[in-house]
């Protein structure tokens, strides 16, 4: 029996969403989140896609990831999956920080993990949740192959002047402080898609990627690779996002902490969970803002031009960064739904070769053709602008199936 499913795992603090995917046809089989683990009230919802059965919804308490593993793997035996189903030809786990080790996806081994663990450091939230994933999975099923997706390694292709600080160079150095970028798995994706919408080779495309969710991020590709990319040392640098500030003066921490007699952890509280559009008008959700500014509401407007103004900016840097643009491409939650983002964004950029086409850009496809990219620039424009919906599930399935059957039988079943 050839195995052609992956597992896809995205383990966070107190969450695990997951999802199998029938990498013959790309279909989706079962998709479910695990929620609240390690609390009382935590719940599992699953729902078999496969047989387009009701989404089964349970509250249990799972102590921690095992026992919401385990949990998972019920669920999906219950449809006739499982992690003992020898279609399964490995699990893809989603990691968020690989460092400057980790440029591909990468094999689980005793090794692997170890240099996971020296990451936590630099993603103190994430690492020790992915890492959990990773070593319950194994336990679990220890004979089929694990594979490491890490948010950082699209990004391990930037150029040193971009990704390098001005810092003095031995301190930055001893710390691991450089701009290291997340999102990869989406940008790699977009990126991908943006140069097949145009009929051109992904070696062949210049792109700027802005992925545009509560968390946001634009990058500038060339021909298939990052050259640079918003986020930083931490996914805070950059755009504006829901609730975290994006880029800001690194003295105003000096001045919070100084003159305002904050801590540093109320400032990073204050810059991650406090600030961006949540911090300008008290609402993250950009559909709420769109509904305030159609009111006349002046706060909401402000965060509005704020966000808006950034995200010009970055555009701006990566034409220059890039010399020649073949494609824009917006994804992600606002990406994808928010023609009004959109149309400020690119707003009297005519001057670039960007333009868009009004009526593309407002048309809301349904149906089959909702999770297709498409163009929203007018037909002829210099630099293509699209709406590629991201699909990071997907990406991170390719990229272990393709490594399991590079490997070959002794990583595949
Ligand atoms: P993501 O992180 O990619 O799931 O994106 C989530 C964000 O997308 C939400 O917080 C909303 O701000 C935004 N969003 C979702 N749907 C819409 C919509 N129809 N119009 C504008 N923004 C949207």
């Amino acid at each position: 029996m050839t195995a052609t499913r992956v597992l896809v795992l995205n383990s966070g603090s107190s969450s695990v969403k997951y999802q199998l995917l029938e990498m013959a046809d790309g279909s989706r089989l079962a998709a479910g989140i695990v929620e609240r683990i390690g609390e009382k009230q935590s719940r599992i919802s699953h729902s078999p896609l496969a047989s387009g059965g009701e989404r089964r919804e349970r509250a249990e308490e799972f102590a921690n990831h095992e026992a919401a593993l385990r949990a998972v793997s019920r669920e999906l035996e219950t449809d006739g999956y499982g992690l003992e189903d020898p279609r399964l030809a490995a699990i893809g786990h989603r990691v968020v920080h690989g460092g400057q080790a980790f440029t591909r996806p990468t094999l689980v081994d005793d090794a692997v993990l170890a240099e996971i663990e020296r990451l936590i450091p630099l993603a103190p939230l994430h690492n020790p949740a992915n890492l959990e994933g990773i070593t319950t999975a194994r336990t679990l099923n220890p004979r089929v192959p694990q594979v490491a997706v890490f948010d950082t390694a699209f990004h391990t292709t930037m150029p040193e002047h971009a990704a390098r600080y001005a810092l003095d160079a031995a301190t930055a150095d001893e710390h691991r402080v450089r701009r290291y970028g997340f999102h990869g798995t989406s940008h790699a994706y977009v990126s991908r898609k943006a140069a097949e919408l145009l009929g051109k080779d992904p070696s062949e495309a210049n792109v700027i990627v802005l992925h545009l969710g509560n968390g946001a991020s634009a990058s500038a590709v060339r021909a298939g690779r990052c050259v640079d990319t918003s986020m930083g040392l931490t996914p805070l640098e950059g755009l504006v996002m829901g609730t975290r500030s994006g880029d800001v003066d690194p003295a105003v921490v000096f001045h919070l902490v100084r003159v305002a007699g904050m801590s540093v952890d109320g400032v990073d509280e204050l810059l991650n969970k406090r600030s961006g559009l949540m911090g300008l008008c008290g609402d993250n959700d950009m559909r709420e803002i769109h509904r305030r500014v159609e009111e006349g509401d002046e706060a909401a407007k402000l965060a509005f031009d704020v966000y808006v103004h950034r995200l010009k900016k970055y555009i701006g840097a990566y034409c220059a960064v890039l010399g020649r643009v073949d494609a824009v491409a917006f994804t992600a939650g606002v990406g994808e739904n928010s023609a009004p983002v959109r149309r400020a964004a690119l707003e009297g950029m005519e001057g670039l070769g960007l333009r868009l086409d009004d009526a593309r850009n407002e048309a809301r496809p349904q149906g089959p053709d909702s999770g297709k990219p498409r163009l929203i620039s007018p037909e002829g424009a210099r630099v293509a602008v699209a709406v590629v919906p991201t699909d990071e599930e997907l990406e991170i399935a390719q990229q272990t199936y393709a490594l399991v059957s590079e490997e070959g039988p002794g990583a595949r079943r």
